[in-house]
């Protein structure tokens, strides 16, 4: 159910916002918003592969899904997962040159419902039906999905009963067309291992009517339910979230654990989808970088501070840079929660940043870095090695864009090793890999 569901990433105004946050700060949010949305599919877990192969989507008759050919998410449904990873082994290896080794794609032993964010459209239909699931592919038509193969099952039957309490609570389905109504959609995120559940109720206006009877009536349903937040939307826009968010139950976020961490994750913050595999991911990208605790690192896309924090603890110092202020904020916390004070977090523009470091004849030994699909700036690649890590660890979910950021790395004196795939989206054609470049002696 994800499939034009975008999250409402924020583009601050950068360069003017070089605020540090330490772990001992507050953070306020003093900066002008000069919010502009970013793009569609920069959100990095929203996106489809952009490659389309028109065979694979259509040749639905398939009993595991019965909406794939109107969805588009699940392209590779009706394939065996060994061959589902080969096909993405080989699709790493065409983006990337061919030139560097491609390790097999780890992949997950139970390969369903993996997704630990949910999002449903809601909509009402001429006959007067409510419906909740995703946008037919390429329309504004929403497809009733009542469960789904690579989301978490529990978010889907939340979402089923928020469906069912709708009409006697009188509560209007907002209509794209005119504008009128209140619920556009509800996103639901489940911590895996502490089990808490937030339901972010997205609305057209705040006043939402018999809001406390509303959650009481959803917690006897699921008592699991640890926090509800209405997040308002009132623009026409197809992004999911809007900017505000008003806590009407619970603490307005969930709390899980990642590689022995505690992480808070609010409504608009990134985190990875599938946890199970973001283990994985990090432990390796960790690995990679060989850290010995004296190193200076720098975690570069950083969202809500997740592989800085894991990091510094063995490291001398870490930076971290992320733009979204929310996630900077969180991740201020985590690190705080976490007892981690060798790290330090700045909210701006990573290429910004790393220039700035840069001129002011700022050294690394390591650099983590974890662009969005789009993948990273010349601007932030030149900075990054005029700043001379002698190894930069590159965590990419979009191997075309990772394929053209290497090339350039290469002009700049770093070389890339093994390339290490991993499965963090079974079924669809997405897939992450880690790289570890290494600086050219001399
Ligand atoms: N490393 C994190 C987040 C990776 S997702 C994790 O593993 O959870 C990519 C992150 O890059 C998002 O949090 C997004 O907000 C951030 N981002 C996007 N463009 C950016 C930019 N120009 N500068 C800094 N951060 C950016």
């Amino acid at each position: 159910m994800y499939r034009n569901s975008q999250d409402a990433f924020r583009k601050r105004g950068s360069g003017r916002n070089n605020k540090k946050y330490t772990v001992k700060d507050t953070v306020k949010d003093t900066a002008k918003n000069t919010a502009k949305n970013i793009a569609k599919n920069t959100a990095k877990d929203t996106a489809v592969n952009t490659e389309k192969d028109t065979a694979e989507v259509t040749a639905e008759k398939s009993s595991l899904c019965r909406v794939s050919n109107r969805c588009g998410g699940c392209a590779y449904l009706n394939i065996p997962y060994e061959e589902q990873l080969k096909k993405k082994e080989d699709y790493v290896r065409r983006m990337t040159g061919g030139s560097r080794k491609v390790q097999p794609v780890e992949g997950m032993a139970d390969p369903y419902h993996y997704r630990c964010k949910v999002t449903a459209a809601f909509q009402q239909h001429r006959d007067g039906r409510i419906v909740s699931g995703i946008y037919e592919e390429g329309t504004h038509h929403v497809i009733s999905v009542s469960s789904c193969m690579i989301e978490n099952a529990k978010a889907d039957e939340i979402i089923g009963t928020i469906r069912h309490l709708i009409p006697s609570f009188r509560i209007r389905v907002y209509n794209e067309d005119t504008g009128f109504g209140l619920l556009r959609h509800v996103l639901i995120r489940v911590g895996r291992q502490s089990g808490q559940i937030l339901v972010v109720l997205v609305v057209a206006s705040p006043v939402f009517p018999s809001k406390n009877n509303f959650v009481r009536a959803l917690r006897e349903k699921h008592p699991e339910i640890t926090s509800v937040v209405l997040n308002i939307n009132d623009r026409r826009t197809s992004m999911v979230l809007g900017s505000r968010n008003i806590t009407i139950y619970g603490k307005g976020y969930i709390e899980d654990t990642l590689c022995g961490k505690t992480f808070r994750i609010s409504p608009s913050s990134f985190f990875q989808v599938n946890p199970v595999q973001t283990e994985l991911l990090y432990r390796k990208a960790i690995d990679l970088a060989e850290l010995s605790g004296t190193e200076k690192v720098f975690d570069a896309y950083s969202g809500i501070g997740t592989i800085g924090i894991i990091a510094a603890a063995e490291a001398r110092e870490v930076i971290s840079v992320e733009l979204n202020r929310d996630a900077v904020r969180d991740a201020v916390i985590n690190a705080r929660q976490n007892k981690v004070d060798n790290i330090t977090f700045y909210a701006e523009d990573a290429g910004d940043f790393l220039e700035k470091m840069a001129a002011s004849g700022e050294h690394a030994d390591v650099i983590f870095m974890d662009p969005p699909r789009t993948g990273s700036t010349e601007k932030f690649m030149r900075a990054a090695a005029a700043i001379r890590p002698s190894r930069i660890v590159y965590i990419s979910c979009e191997p075309e864009t990772l394929g053209r950021d290497l090339v350039f790395f290469r002009k700049l004196g770093y070389r890339a090793g093994d390339i290490w795939p991993l499965d963090m989206f079974p079924f669809t054609k997405n897939v992450e890999a880690v790289v570890k470049l290494q600086r050219a002696k001399g």
